[in-house]
């Protein structure tokens, strides 16, 4: 285990971070972490602004029975804060009482603006992996499976789009599922996130160099270029 200074000032600069965090609902609090915090819709520009760190913006599709003309104003205000570094967390989700024609309507606004934007998305996906085959297939900026846990064959339909990138998170410390599926997941498309779980971001990678047997410092060097390439410049410019 890592020791990790704790530090109140300010979290590094993405081009000094060791470890990537694409995908948290806390704010990020460890030196040399970078992460991207997720904002839902109830925040506003200026409040995202003043954050010292980057964010995703967007509607979950478990709130996606709140979308209306006044929320799609109000994301498309959000998403223009500076810091702003992906379109996120967004998606479908059938496992939701949400109704589909909703989810599907917000979903695609906001597919739309990630591509307007040149943003990255980060999706919330449950069983419903098959749905997005086609936005793979039309996307121009890259789309991340947060919390990845499809079959063989979903893995194989998505990760033949160049754009598809699969994050992997806490399940990765207990879930043999999720254990046997991190080595099949092309190594240049794979992320690590905490989402809104306990455990801290080294916990993800330190498991997941046993599994793969890569060393500490070349996964760290890896999941570094996968988030710049994911994130693109924009994360970059603005910490
Ligand atoms: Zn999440």
């Amino acid at each position: 285990m890592h020791v990790v200074p704790f530090i109140s000032f300010r979290p590094l600069r993405m081009e000094e971070s060791q470890y990537f965090n694409a995908h948290t609902h806390k704010k990020p609090q460890f030196q040399n972490v970078w992460a991207c915090r997720n904002a839902f819709h109830f925040s506003n520009k200026k409040s995202l602004s003043a954050l010292k760190y980057s964010v995703s913006v967007g509607l979950h599709p478990w709130h996606s029975g709140l979308f209306s003309p006044e929320l799609e104003k109000k994301i498309r205000e959000n998403s223009l804060a500076n810091n702003v570094a992906a379109i996120g967390e967004v998606g479908l989700d059938k496992a939701s009482s949400v109704d589909w024609n909703c989810q599907l309507k917000t979903w695609e606004f906001e597919f739309g603006l990630a591509q307007t934007l040149k943003l990255p998305l980060i999706i919330h996906c449950v069983k419903a992996y098959y749905e997005f085959v086609p936005f793979c297939a039309k996307t121009n900026v890259p789309m991340m499976f947060h919390g990845f846990s499809g079959n063989s064959d979903v893995l194989k339909q998505l990760s033949k789009y160049e754009h598809s990138y699969f994050s992997i998170g806490p399940h990765l410390l207990k879930n043999k599922m999720i254990q046997e599926l991190i080595s099949k997941i092309p190594l240049n498309r794979l992320l690590f996130e905490t989402d809104a779980g306990k455990f801290s971001i080294i916990e993800i990678y330190e498991t997941a160099s046993c599994i793969l047997k890569i060393e500490m410092k070349n996964l760290q060097l890896l999941i570094k270029n996968n988030t710049l390439e994911f994130f693109g410049q924009k994360a970059l410019l603005h910490f």
